[in-house]
């Protein structure tokens, strides 16, 4: 007894549990509403009107009016909440309140329908016992999605049905209720059966909902950091641009300096887990309106929402360069490194999306070249500087290189004897439109323009023609740049230029930046073979601003290193960078390679480098570079330089 009255309360009941079910069967049934209702006012009126004549007005008139206002209102109810999202526990409840309803609905018109049983004749009974059969098979159809009310209005009906007609002692009726009986159970059977399968549904839904969230959440996401990732960043930087409303809203592009160093040395994992942590690190101090992202490799983005005033995003830039110097103590070592930042702000100097970040970017680029290891803001100076570069590449581009491009050259002395042992030549562009022009402005730009092979044609041709007209043990450093030792094609063309000069390739330095080695390592690598197999030497220039390891150097051909100046100027007071050229001449001198250093500028700086051990020098100490026509004093004075034309 207890157990078919448990499996009736559960039969009768709306299970919680389901959130998601819940939801599904309110928005289904609420769309079903109406054509319940309407199937069981339309069947109402029907009867009501046929025992119009001979029922009384309150039984066919004014019950069957009050029993369609309560639908109308109960239909209404349900309309206005058909394109509401409720949470599960709404839903629970609004059904709970259908399965009550529906027992009173129910209950109420088969008691109002048999009611009229005594007014009518033979014919009428059966259509009141039509009308029950049929309204309450319909129903049970329209609560497919919901099957307790199903077999609510299922049992009511079938109850009234039978005790009303047993006791009525009518055996022809009798036998209908058993008809009713066994159709409204196999209707119930196949309800149930429709509604597992809509549980499976909308089960198999969900889980295809959670599978395509998780999937864009992946999408979306940097997998080692757990931040946003390029994608992400994009998007949520147009929203944040959308909803900035002309506040401000500034971008930081942040990039480590000396991250490849440690994942050479220390291995992927140690990279890995720095990259964790620098993310970790940043997130910390990105405050509430602050997001950090990280576009890939070693670079991060911070953007900042309803932003401070400059002076108060430069100081969030120079909080974080700070931190990220601080060491990171992972598990397998401890490392060192920094960042550098740089920031734009919209709308004061950009006009959307893509220009703030590209801005944000040449900030970050400009600060690494001039003050790296901290934050720069694009400025209006930038602006200017990027149309100068446009004007740049214009004049550039229609340029006569021959008669425009000269070179001039700079002694590179050994301090022990005094003697000129080589000249670097400088290129100089004397443009007609724009005056002279720095190599540090035109060459940059003709390696973006293209035009950087038909430069260094030209200007290999005039050094490599000054050399010949020095003495035989003077020589020659070039500096070639990464589109020169890309391509086979231009190392054909170089080594072709050199082979025709006629000068002994051993009395040639080609000097490389390691930007340049770190472009396409494997054919730069050959690259330089060639020209090692020529007879050329191979200096690596600017040495100690990049971050090649030392095993890929060492992988090179190289026969000399040059520290960049940056390291030289007043090292004599300057312990840090006394100490780097300490350990770079050192260096120099294990792996077997001359070295040369730069930016020798003072009595004193050449004093220190003398203590050091240093042999080659180069800088304005002596000489800044020079037209050939003003080399003979930096000649030996026994082989006076013979010159030509
Ligand atoms: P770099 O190869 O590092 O050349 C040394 C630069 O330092 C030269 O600048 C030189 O004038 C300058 N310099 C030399 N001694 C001193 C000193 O004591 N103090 C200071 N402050 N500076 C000194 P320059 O001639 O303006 O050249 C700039 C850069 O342009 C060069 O840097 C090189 O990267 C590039 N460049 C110059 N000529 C050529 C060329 O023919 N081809 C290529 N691809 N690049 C070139
Ligand atoms: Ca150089
Ligand atoms: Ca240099």
């Amino acid at each position: 007894m207890k157990s078919v009255y448990s499996l009736l309360k559960r039969l009768v009941t709306v299970p919680a549990g389901n959130a998601d079910l819940l939801k599904a069967q309110f928005e289904v049934f609420s769309s079903q509403v109406p054509l319940m209702y309407s199937i069981v006012l339309i069947n109402a009126w029907a009867l009501a009107i046929t025992f119009t004549p001979e029922a009384p007005a309150w039984l066919t008139f004014w019950i069957p009016s009050v029993i369609t206002l309560i639908c109308c209102v109960r239909t209404a109810a349900w309309w206005r909440s058909r394109r509401s999202s409720p949470t599960a526990e709404a839903a629970h409840k609004a059904l709970t309140r259908t399965n009550q309803f529906s027992f009173i609905l129910t209950a109420g018109l088969a008691v109002w329908a048999l009611s009229l049983y005594p007014y009518g004749d033979a014919y009428m009974h059966g259509n009141i016992a039509f009308f029950v059969g049929i309204t309450g098979l319909g129903v049970i159809i329209c609560l497919q999605q919901l099957p307790s009310a199903a077999f609510i209005v299922a049992i009511v009906i079938n109850t009234l049905f039978v005790l009303y007609f047993s006791i009525a002692g009518i055996p022809y009726f009798f036998g209908m209720a058993v008809n009713l009986v066994l159709v409204s159970a196999a209707m119930l059977l196949i309800v149930t059966v429709q509604y597992r399968h809509f549980a499976a549904a909308v089960g198999a839904r969900t889980k295809l909902e959670l599978a395509n969230r998780e999937n864009a959440r992946i999408a979306n996401l940097d997998s080692l950091t757990g931040l946003a990732n390029r994608r992400q960043f994009f998007t949520q930087l147009e929203e944040a641009f959308a909803e900035s409303e002309g506040k401000r809203l500034a971008v930081g592009v942040i990039d480590l300096d000396g991250f490849k160093p440690v994942n050479d040395l220390y291995g992927h994992t140690v990279g890995d887990a720095l990259l964790y942590e620098v993310g970790q690190r940043l997130s910390g101090l990105a405050g509430s309106n602050g997001q950090i992202s990280r576009l890939g490799g070693d670079e991060f983005a911070l953007t900042v929402t309803d932003c401070p005033d400059d002076a108060e995003l430069l100081a969030l830039g120079e909080e974080i360069c700070t931190a990220l110097r601080a060491p990171f103590v992972l598990a397998e070592a401890t490392v060192q490194i920094s960042g550098s930042v740089g920031f734009s702000v919209y709308p004061q100097l950009a006009d959307d999306v893509h220009q703030l970040y590209e801005r944000a970017d040449y900030a970050l680029y400009q600060g690494k070249r001039s003050n790296r290891g901290h934050a720069l803001l694009f400025t209006s100076e930038h602006v200017a500087a990027i149309e100068q570069n446009q004007q740049l590449e214009q004049v550039l581009s229609r340029a006569d290189l021959d008669a425009e491009l000269t070179v001039l050259f700079q002694p590179i002395i050994d301090i022990q004897t005094g003697r000129t042992m080589a000249f670097e030549a400088l290129a100089r562009w004397n443009s007609p439109v724009l005056g002279s022009v720095s190599p540090a402005l035109f060459i940059p730009v003709a390696e973006r323009i293209g035009l950087i092979g038909d430069l260094t044609c030209v200007l290999l041709r005039k050094a490599l023609a000054a050399a010949c007209r020095w003495p035989d043990n003077v020589g020659l450093s070039f500096n070639l740049s990464t589109h020169d030792i890309s391509s086979p094609d231009s190392v054909a063309t170089i080594a072709s230029i050199i082979l025709s000069s006629g000068i002994d390739p051993r009395r040639l330095d080609l000097e490389i930046t390691e930007t340049a080695m770190m472009y396409d390592f494997s054919q730069a690598k050959a690259s330089i073979e060639v020209f090692k197999i020529l007879g050329c030497g191979i200096a690596l220039d600017d040495f100690g601003t990049g971050y090649s390891s030392l095993s890929q150097l060492h992988a090179l051909p190289l026969t000399k290193i040059k520290i960049d100046r940056s390291f030289v100027s007043g090292l004599h007071q300057n312990p840090a960078s006394y100490k780097i050229v300490k350990s770079l001449l050192a260096l120099s001198s294990d792996m077997g390679l001359g070295c040369v250093i730069e930016g020798v500028e003072t009595g004193e700086e050449l004093d220190a480098l003398k203590k050091l051990g240093g042999v080659l020098v180069q800088g304005y100490f002596y000489s800044p570079p020079v037209a050939e026509t003003e080399i003979a004093g930096f000649l030996p004075v026994r082989n006076p330089v013979r010159m030509t034309g």
